[in-house]
């Protein structure tokens, strides 16, 4: 069973340079699933359409062009209404994302209420209490009671989580959910997020620039690069075994957790851009990397097609391909 279905989402932002429109492609033809129970990582750097992705699944933002579909347990289609509380968002801010003015209690009901989980004052109390306690916030009963203020960044960030689990959701988009927290405490939230997706069966999408993390908490990995999906498969697959030059590049400057040293100061040192720098290429169907790749051939200025090895593991390169071996003598044989 699928619980979220994407399919060819593309996402166009017109963009105004001078008196010049353009066209950028943000998201380009980027589809998966999400089944119960599994985590799908959408890996990539800032600028490479990852979080547009999860802003259109999160009905923030609408798609140009694709479908977004939602099936409930009972195999049928989630209608509108039923869709804000089946896929419900865990944003990268904990700190924006709550209201400084209310309880952590009035958060909670709030959503308890509207999706008609609850009713009555006592149980409002008590499923606001199971729920701080399912997050680990203890004693509930106290924790709702208090102001985002009095909270930490990472216990803000648990309330966010069950906000999420409070209208019942199966499908959790998980934004950068930990990059704004410190370092100390990021494992602690994605222990917790990874528990409660065991318990609850829920589906969750991963957004993160950090491939290390994405690799222990996902069985699925999708690298982005420039709006496409460049790489894909198992995340041992895809991390271990990187096929695409853009995810070897990423694997090779993963950062050290010591330093905290950020992954765009570690591509500046290798001489490669983060993807968010510079303007992707609008209306050119080429490789878009292969203005940094090193084994950039001539054939990669052509539409690249997907080349899918054993298990779904598949590269978006003409190193894979058998055509680019007449085109590059070199060829895939020179990897
Ligand atoms: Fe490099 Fe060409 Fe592969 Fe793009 S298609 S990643 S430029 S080898
Ligand atoms: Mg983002």
């Amino acid at each position: 069973m699928t619980t979220l279905e994407v399919r060819d989402l593309v996402k166009d932002f017109s963009v105004r340079s001078g008196f010049r429109h353009s066209r950028l492609r943000a998201v380009d033809h980027v589809s998966f699933t999400l089944a119960p129970g599994r985590t799908v990582a959408l890996v990539g750097e800032s600028g490479s359409g990852k979080s547009t992705v999860a802003r259109m699944i999160a009905r923030l933002e609408k798609p140009t062009a694709g479908t977004i579909e939602a099936e409930g347990p009972d195999g049928r289609r989630v209608d509108d209404r039923s869709y804000r509380h089946h896929v419900q968002m865990v944003f990268q801010d904990p700190f924006a994302s709550l209201n400084p003015f209310h309880t952590i209690e009035h958060h909670l009901v709030r959503p308890l209420k509207l999706h008609g989980r609850a009713k009555g004052k006592d149980e409002l109390r008590q499923q606001v209490e199971q729920l701080l306690e399912r997050v680990n916030l203890t004693p509930g009963a106290s924790v709702a009671q208090r102001r985002p203020h009095e909270l930490s960044g990472g216990q803000r960030q648990r309330v966010a989580i069950a906000r999420a689990l409070a209208p019942g959701a199966q499908v959790v988009i998980a934004d950068e959910p930990v990059s704004m927290l410190d370092v100390s405490i990021r494992l602690g939230v994605l222990n917790l997020l990874a528990r409660l997706q065991r318990e609850d069966r829920l589906a969750v999408l991963y957004i993160t620039h950090d491939l290390a993390t994405a690799r222990h908490f996902s069985d699925e990995i999708l690298v982005m690069y420039r709006g496409r999906v460049v790489e894909r498969g198992a995340a041992d697959d895809v991390i271990l075994r990187s096929r695409h030059p853009y995810t070897r590049l990423l694997a090779s400057a993963a950062p050290d957790p010591e330093s905290g040293r950020g992954r765009a100061e570690l591509l500046a040192g290798t001489g490669a851009e983060p993807a968010g720098a510079g303007s992707p290429p609008t209306t050119d169907s080429g490789c878009t990397f292969r203005d940094r790749c090193p084994r950039a051939m001539d054939i990669c200025s052509r539409p690249v097609p997907d080349h899918t090895a054993g298990d779904g593991h598949t590269a978006k390169c003409w190193l894979y391909a058998d055509e680019a071996k007449d085109a590059c003598p070199a060829g895939p044989a020179a990897r």
